[in-house]
């Protein structure tokens, strides 16, 4: 008796001293999820995951959203044990836990890093002007070409692209790494001739860029998407369907990776397992973020995973009948 007294009497003092929650009550854990750069579709897809995560009664946290380079980034982000949760290019993930490919991780895998699900297709755009008159990857040579983001995975396809056509980085006239919005921009006002983006369909910065019709979309010959495939395992044949662009008559081929979330190996199991049940009650709100997050659904979400779940989503996906 004596004991609920007081707990009604701190419980009461907390409301008149509008504290916000009872001081036994556990405090919320702040979960950061590293996204891209504010420009891509990493980062409203985090935003939204993070609304998610926060709103959900039965994870108690504050996710909040770390923007970056990309993919590259995050790894390192992971790494440092700096987020808990990344977004990620599946082919990036793997190259990085296994300590493969990449400068940044070879001989030192990041494998403090576990898989939660894939998210959507990433289709490497690479865009023209016209008046460069680059009509396939080999027309690169000699031309001032954006490959991507510093820290980006798009980057590191483009350099991988214009190797399984023998051509270096010495090989450019200009290498540049720049962001999104500023390669569009670039493109644009004819001070770069080429950009990648390794970016979901109808991202906004290609879209923008597309829309002055002065630019146009390069394929990458199949046979040159089937070396890569072989060289690297997670790249898959994409289509840049008819229309998605402005003015974009023909489809366009080009090599594909998956978005992914990461989440660091330390994060408690029943965190993982109830931030993956969170996203998938709450998929409508995720597919209202871009376009591109509706292919997100239970059954593709294992699709092109490249590394060992993290317990938490794994015990999710089995509940779930989902097999990988
Ligand atoms: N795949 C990207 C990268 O790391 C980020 C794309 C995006 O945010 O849309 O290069």
């Amino acid at each position: 008796m004596k004991r609920f007294s007081a707990v009604v009497l701190v419980t009461s003092l907390a409301w008149t001293l509008a504290l916000p929650s009872p001081p036994w009550a556990q405090p919320k854990r702040v979960v950061t999820i590293a996204s891209g750069a504010v420009d891509g579709v990493y980062f409203p897809i985090a935003g939204l995951m993070s609304r998610i995560a926060s709103d959900a009664k039965d994870l108690n946290v504050r996710a909040v959203v770390a923007s970056s380079g990309g993919a590259i980034a995050n790894v390192q982000l992971i790494r440092a044990g700096e987020a808990d949760f990344a977004l990620v290019q599946n082919d990036v993930a793997y190259y990085a836990f296994n300590g493969v490919a990449l400068e940044a991780f070879v001989g030192k895998p990041v494998k403090s890093m576990a898989g939660v699900f894939t998210v959507y297709p990433e289709l490497v755009h690479i865009v023209a002007t016209q008046a460069s008159g680059v009509k396939s990857i080999r027309d690169l040579k000699g031309k001032r070409v954006v490959l991507g983001p510093i820290g980006s995975g798009t980057e590191q396809n483009a350099l991988q692209i214009l190797g399984a056509h023998g051509i270096g980085e010495p090989d450019l006239r200009v290498a540049a790494r720049l962001p999104f919005t500023t390669a569009a921009e670039q493109l644009r006002s004819g001070l770069a001739d080429a950009a990648f983006f390794t970016t979901a369909l109808g991202a906004p910065a290609v879209a923008d860029a597309l829309e002055s019709g002065k630019l146009t979309l390069v394929g990458v010959a199949r046979a040159a998407t089937e070396t890569l495939e072989r060289n690297y395992p997670f790249y898959t044949s994409g289509e840049i369907p008819a229309n998605t662009y402005k003015g974009q008559e023909r489809a366009v081929a080009v090599p594909a990776v998956m978005a992914m979330l990461v989440a660091h190996a330390r994060l408690p199991d029943d965190l993982v397992y109830r931030f993956t049940r969170a996203v998938f009650d709450n998929l409508p709100q995720l597919h209202a973020a871009h376009p591109a997050a509706r292919s997100l659904t239970l059954q593709t979400a294992l699709v092109g995973m490249p590394l060992p779940l993290h317990p938490g989503a794994e015990r999710f996906f089995r509940e779930k009948g989902i097999a990988r």
